[in-house]
């Protein structure tokens, strides 16, 4: 049997926290006990956020830590290519697609349905999807991409739902509820996702999808903020053939206010604690145990 496959994957828009170092030391403690593989892959695709100091400081952070990782790293950017081709095999099926509202646009859409009752909002608290671009006669859609109008291209979650009808995943790990086990996935909370932006030709749930199955990642362990994402990966996976990872999400670190860590407090990041003194060692004890 091939060994197992773990990943650690920040994104390069901010310096690593303590949340970022419970996961990365999980992963790799893992790796190591079960004779698997551990990767490292940059999630690079938002070109208005990431910036190639935050690639060289996730680099100079994990080393200090004592992680290793085999390379190349993968780097999202440059696979753009696979993700295409994902959203070509979705284009096919008829799943997706364009809508050309502005942020703006939809923000007003928003408080228009708002003002008139409660709008649904996804796992993450944001309002789903309000607009009509589904739809959009073909003509009109032709019309607007021929003259060059920006869009997204959505997924149309109901037909996607009707060729993926029972969906589940095997959580190791815990969700927000205590959910464990196996767990069935809800990717209708989403509403229309978002596959690939305006300004970039991808999205975090697909070329997540995409990577995990070309990296041929066995084992996910991740942050249970990500928990219900599960729900879209899975349908994703479904939809593009892919064969299904196991799921780990493990507790988020707080602050001493009981919030979830951000990237841009400084009294948390690693390079922050370290600059003041703290050892390797004593980074794992402010996480705590698994
Ligand atoms: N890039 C994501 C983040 O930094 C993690 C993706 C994942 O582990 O699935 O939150």
């Amino acid at each position: 049997m091939s060994p197992p496959v773990f990943r650690f994957a920040p994104s390069p828009n901010g310096y690593l926290h303590l949340g970022h170092a419970f996961s990365v030391l999980l992963n790799f403690d893992r790796a190591r006990e079960a004779g698997g593989r551990f990767l490292l892959r940059i999630e690079d695709i938002d070109p208005t956020r990431c910036r190639p100091e935050f690639e060289m400081a996730i680099y100079e952070d994990l080393a200090w830590l004592g992680i290793s990782w085999e390379t190349p790293v993968w780097r999202q950017s440059e696979h753009l290519d696979a993700y295409r081709e994902a959203l070509e095999q979705l284009t096919a099926q008829g799943l997706l697609y364009p809508s050309f509202e502005s942020r703006a646009e939809i923000a007003r859409l928003i408080a228009e349905r708002e003002a008139a009752g409660p709008w649904p909002r996804d796992p993450d608290g944001a309002p789903l999807y309000p607009g009509a671009a589904r739809s959009l006669p073909a003509s009109e859609r032709r019309r607007l991409i021929e003259a060059g109008a920006p869009y997204a291209l959505r997924l149309d979650m109901a037909a996607a739902r009707a060729r993926a009808k029972h969906l589940t995943w095997t959580e190791q790990g815990e969700g927000p509820a205590g959910e464990h086990g196996t767990v069935t996935a809800w990717p209708e909370a989403w509403g229309d996702v978002i596959l690939a932006r305006k300004e970039t030709p991808t999205s975090y749930h697909l070329s997540v999808v995409v990577d995990d199955a070309l990296q041929g990642v066995t084992d996910v362990i991740r942050g249970q903020d990500l928990f219900w994402s599960t729900s879209v990966h899975r349908l994703l996976q479904e939809l593009l053939c892919i064969p299904p990872s196991t799921y780990r999400h493990h507790r988020l670190i707080r602050d001493s206010a009981g919030q979830k860590l951000s990237k841009s407090t400084k009294a948390t990041a690693l390079r922050e604690l370290r600059a003041g003194g703290a050892t390797p060692a004593d980074i794992r004890r402010l996480v705590g145990p698994p």
